[in-house]
């Protein structure tokens, strides 16, 4: 579904709620998160704009900080809403005192990847229309390794699985297709070394194709069918399927079935169902294409979840715009392993899920924080800084980047000091512990 791009001036600057549990108000974004980003503000709308923008690794760090605490900060431990940013560009919580950074337990956990790459690769795979392989990839950053192109695009495939996304509803076509090499004397649904992919297609009414929903299934049963579109579609929608007996329970869950009965050799199933037909042909070009048929079925889903993303948006105008969905998404999305990614639960052959050689790793530029983090600003309400009266002073400054900050006052500004006094943790409504420790703002 595309997404509409709202013209900046329909995005007036309104404070939004400030953050925190115990009343902290000393953020406040210009817009909601909940407005349309807007290209060029929210993300870069060129590849000039994009290398304009993250130049170096700080500058993606703080574009992930931003889509990650858009709303609140939370402790990732504890999940608690109050702490303090540290000179080493992680956060301390004041609840159990942990320090994180912005990319832990995210897809970009504990990577060796710089982030400009993390960020490269992003790009790439969301630019083009039809995707990028990992062997494309690593030849387009010169990447020395395979297995790290491979790596991180599976890693965005992970996180192109919005949790908690709206199932489909009003009428959806479901079917199953098979992906694989030809199996001769096959018919109808037996095969036995293709992969069977179950589909999911929703009508936009009042004509044409919505949403998608995509899932590698072991066997065509009721079994895993059944469970299938119980995940993908909401219950009280017209369900239409063929007369294969695996649906015939579907009335019982609260669906409404519309069953057509094909008879050999009439109504062959792409008039019966030509949604779901004609995603199963895009979804094997593009297997075959972009990938050029070497998907394995072990990660078979990983695949199935970016064509998905992917046909999902296929409206959107905005490339960048998918740029920031996709990193929106790895923000929050859970970490995997390497070792995860390789091998996926059910898997036959182990075999086919070694990795595909020795892993190595590109130059690691040295993270470095920002340069700006920890420098004094003058305090614009001309309360006395600490820095004035020779003791220490955590400084306040929020960069313009894609968006506007304001000051707790609404009063649009980059830069903001407060030092540790009792006024100021007044001011700020802070009642954490006392001493510097508890006015340390966010940045
Ligand atoms: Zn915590």
């Amino acid at each position: 579904m595309g997404e509409a791009v709202i013209p900046s001036v329909l995005t007036t600057p309104q404070p939004t709620a400030a953050f925190g549990q115990s009343g902290v108000s000393i953020w406040v974004r210009c817009h909601d998160a909940a407005v349309a980003p807007v290209g060029g503000v929210d993300y870069p709308r060129s590849y000039a704009e994009f290398r304009s923008w993250f130049s170096d690794d700080d500058a993606c760090l703080d574009y992930l900080d931003w889509l990650r605490w858009r709303e609140a900060w939370r402790c990732p431990a504890c999940g608690a809403g109050l702490g303090w940013p540290l000179s080493n560009g992680r956060r301390e919580c004041s609840s159990c005192g942990r320090q994180t950074s912005t990319t832990a337990r995210t897809i970009f956990h504990r990577t060796r990847t710089p982030l400009t790459v993390w960020f490269a690769a992003a790009w790439h795979m969301t630019s083009q229309k039809q995707g990028i392989s990992a062997l494309g990839l690593q030849r387009v950053l010169g990447l020395g390794s395979y297995q790290t192109a491979w790596a991180m695009l599976h890693r965005f495939r992970v996180a192109m699985v919005r949790p908690g996304r709206e199932r489909l509803s009003g009428r959806v076509e479901v079917d199953e297709s098979y992906v694989g090499g030809n199996e001769e004397g096959a018919t109808g649904r037996e095969t036995e070394t293709k992969a069977r992919v179950a589909i999911a297609v929703e009508f936009d009414e009042p004509k044409g194709i919505g949403r998608i929903r995509l899932q590698h299934v072991l066997d065509v049963s009721g079994a895993s069918l059944i469970p299938f579109v119980q995940a993908a579609v909401e219950p009280g929608s017209t369900v239409r399927t063929d007369g294969w007996q695996a649906y015939w329970t579907l009335s019982e869950h609260g669906y409404v079935h519309d069953r057509v009965v094909m008879r050999r050799g009439k109504d062959p199933a792409h008039v019966v169902l030509p949604n779901v037909h004609l995603v199963a042909s895009l979804l094997k070009r593009w297997l075959l294409g972009t990938h050029q048929g070497a998907v394995q079925v072990t990660h078979l889903q990983a695949y199935l979840n970016e064509f998905t993303f992917r046909f999902n948006r296929r409206r959107s105008r905005a490339r960048g715009l998918l740029f920031y969905r996709l990193l929106e998404q790895a923000a929050v999305a859970e970490p995997i392993t390497y070792r995860q990614l390789l091998v996926t639960p059910g898997a036959k052959r182990r075999r086919y899920a070694a990795p595909p050689g020795e892993r190595r790793n590109p130059s690691t530029w040295p993270y470095r924080p920002p340069s700006d983090r920890g420098v004094a600003q003058p305090d614009p309400d001309g309360y006395p800084t600490l820095s004035e009266r020779g003791r220490e002073i955590v400084a306040l400054r929020w960069r313009r980047r894609g968006c506007i900050w304001v000051n707790p006052e609404g009063v649009p500004k980059s830069t903001i000091a407060v030092d540790s006094g009792a006024v100021h943790r007044q001011r700020l409504g802070i009642d954490g512990p006392s001493g510097a420790a508890a006015c340390r703002p966010f940045r």
